[in-house]
């Protein structure tokens, strides 16, 4: 009976014959670790692309999403928590996708792109990986959203294949994170890092929630750690709580709130700040860091105003504008 370490993510698991690991999913099999998840999403859809929330990646592109069960945290907050919190055995056979069959399913319903989302993909990482290669080979773009928590051989292995990253930064504070998300903060920012450096493109959300992670000190060092670490044109996202799962006994994040963060963030230097989960705020859209021109207006999802020209570029003073716009920036022009 060969018991098994799994080098995935820092929990380091050691995982005895016929057992799984923390995230509940990634199986001891004959000495050997399976995701017991490969090829079976318990969630597909059609998302666009600013749900994910991706504001500098493909605006406006429909994004075939997919989730298996799992994940590697435990988020006292978690809104897929009937998703992230059970193990692949525990949810009814929905989809049968393998990889060839998920990549062409995403093209016959128009889609340029596939995400990896909902739960963290990182603990169907298998799965994840040989879909993202598949996906290249026919020009569809892959984006991965995730919580960060994984160690750095994997995650450079992985960023191969991926294309855009949205990545939770909770709060800027270990204990936060050991006690709502059942993690560390130190693997998340090395992550980040690692990201940066090996060229995929990078938005940070932090999820704002009252009196855990709220004080403008915390938001400020975090926005300061962003700028110096990650780049001042970052996309920084911050996000309104809604009171989910088992944390019912905090109010939604008031807007003031969230306001201020955004301010605390412009004053570090980071050009593109915005504000999600409220509906119809100037924070959705896409302004020019240099003369304030709006270049992208959104109302939740919806891009209701588009003036950048087909480079990025502000058609007011031509400020480049950092994103990928256009699909043929990843795989050049269509022969
Ligand atoms: S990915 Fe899952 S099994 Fe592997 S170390 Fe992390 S929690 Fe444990």
């Amino acid at each position: 009976m060969t018991a098994v370490t799994c080098e995935l993510c820092p929990r380091g698991c050691v995982i005895p014959e016929g057992a799984a690991g923390d995230c509940r999913i990634r199986v001891n099999l004959g000495g050997r670790l399976r995701a017991t998840t490969y090829g079976r999403p318990s969630a597909v859809h059609i998302d666009p692309m600013e749900k994910k929330p991706l504001y500098h990646f493909l605006p406006g592109a429909p994004v075939f999403s997919i989730a298996t069960a799992g994940c590697n945290l435990h988020c006292l907050n978690c809104q897929n928590w009937q998703l992230s919190q059970r193990g692949g055995e525990e949810m009814e056979e929905i989809y049968r996708l393998d990889p060839p069959e998920l990549v062409r399913a995403a093209r016959e319903e128009g889609c340029r792109s596939i995400a990896y989302t909902y739960s963290d993909p990182i603990v169907f990482y298998e799965y994840v990986y040989d879909t993202a290669e598949l996906a290249h080979a026919q020009r569809l773009a892959n984006c991965f959203i995730t919580a960060a928590y994984i160690n750095r051989e994997p995650l450079r292995k992985l960023c191969g294949v991926i294309d855009a990253v949205n990545a939770d930064l909770k709060a800027f504070d270990d204990g936060f994170y050991r006690r709502v998300n059942g993690a560390t903060l130190k693997p998340v920012l090395d992550a980040l890092v690692t990201m940066r450096e090996e060229g995929v493109w990078l938005e940070v959300t932090n999820l704002l929630i009252p009196t855990l992670n709220d004080d403008p000190a915390m938001i400020r060092r975090l926005a300061r750690w962003v700028h110096d670490e990650l780049g001042p044109g970052t996309p920084l996202h911050f996000s309104r709580f809604q009171p989910l799962y088992r944390m019912r006994n905090l109010p939604p994040t008031p807007v003031e709130t969230l306001d201020l963060a955004r301010r605390e963030a412009k004053d570090v230097g980071m050009e593109h700040v915005y504000v999600g989960n409220v509906l119809g705020h100037e924070g959705n859209s896409t302004y020019c860091p240099r003369d304030g021109t709006l270049l992208i207006g959104r109302v939740g999802f919806m891009i209701t105003h588009y003036a950048l020209t087909p480079d990025g570029r502000c058609p007011s003073c031509n400020e480049r504008i950092p994103g990928v716009w256009r699909s043929a920036e990843l795989f050049g022009e269509q022969p």
